[in-house]
């Protein structure tokens, strides 16, 4: 398991072992410090906690809000801590960060850093500027979706387009791919998955973020694109917040406990959830990732 100081990560598998961990001792006393938190804060001001940094390398006062925040079954209100505690210093959340600190060890333990090749999902990010100018002598390949119609590997503007279910990359061409929060937003994630399995190196390592119903088992669609392209709405459409457009990205799966085995079957022969917390790093609530490698054949 990668390590990151200052972190506790737990590997779950099932939904066994989800509801085991946060039902359990640890999370108790985390639920018991986060409800202080949030009830010294109902005047729903924005406030700070001081922390670690991973990206800053710094000491910082992370800046917490209530946009996104969610309703407590005895009525308080409580961040949205994944995606409102900010380092007020390169304005990273905590998601973001996370991602960052994995990156960073992937790159480090590689066996061979200088030539390191590595594809994040996004391209007109902070995360995506701040690998580039930290790790120089890696190659990084970022991409955004500009749209349906468009062949992936097009430059637009600087921006390169790839759909993620059809990605213009040769086999085997990444030691390490970061998807944030992209999959959910894909029609059919199976194909990207797989694309993913394909372009990873043997031995790559795949690290992917996007909400998940640790209630669920199998994935739910919400949305599918018809044969004549439509999208067809079979809950009702939520969106997220996309920086190349103001409408937003619709999300079309929720998912469940069946992407680990979507995983395995797309190569990721270790795929797991991987649920983190840290009072130091400012990742509170419960926050995960998903890891897996790609088999060596
Ligand atoms: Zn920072």
């Amino acid at each position: 398991m990668l390590h990151v100081p200052f972190m506790d990560v737990r590997r779950c598998l099932t939904r066994e072992d989800y509801f085991e961990l946060v039902n359990g001792p640890d999370f108790t006393v985390r639920w018991m410090l986060e409800n202080h938190l949030a009830l010294s804060h109902q005047d729903r001001q924005p406030f700070t906690l001081p922390g670690f940094c991973t990206t800053c390398s710094s000491a910082v006062d992370f800046a917490v809000d209530f946009e996104g925040a969610w309703q407590a079954p005895d009525g308080f209100v409580v961040p949205n801590w994944r995606e409102f505690m900010n380092c007020p210093s390169c304005g990273m959340n905590a998601r973001v960060r996370m991602m960052q600190s994995l990156s960073t060890a992937v790159l480090l333990d590689g066996p061979d850093k200088n030539h390191f090749a590595a594809y994040l999902m996004e391209q007109v990010t902070p995360f995506y500027a701040w690998a580039c100018r930290t790790f120089p002598w890696a190659s990084w390949t970022g991409s955004e979706f500009l749209g349906p119609g468009v062949s992936s590997g097009t430059i637009h503007e600087g921006i390169l387009h790839e759909d993620a279910e059809c990605l213009s990359f040769a086999s085997a061409s990444f030691d390490l791919l970061v998807s944030c929060d992209v999959l959910e937003h894909v029609d059919q994630p199976a194909r990207a998955l797989a694309e993913i399995g394909r372009v990873l190196k043997p031995g790559g390592t795949a690290i992917l973020s996007f909400p998940m119903d640790p209630h669920l088992d199998a994935n739910r669609r919400r949305a599918e694109v018809t044969m004549t392209g439509d999208v067809k709405h079979l809950q009702p459409p939520i969106y997220h917040r996309n920086p190349l457009s103001p409408a937003g990205s619709l999300v079309f799966t929720d998912f469940g406990w069946e992407i680990l085995e979507q995983m395995r079957i797309s190569g990721l022969t270790d795929a797991a959830m991987y649920v983190y917390w840290s009072f130091e790093l400012g990742y509170l609530g419960i926050q995960y990732y998903f890891l897996g490698h790609r088999r060596h054949s």
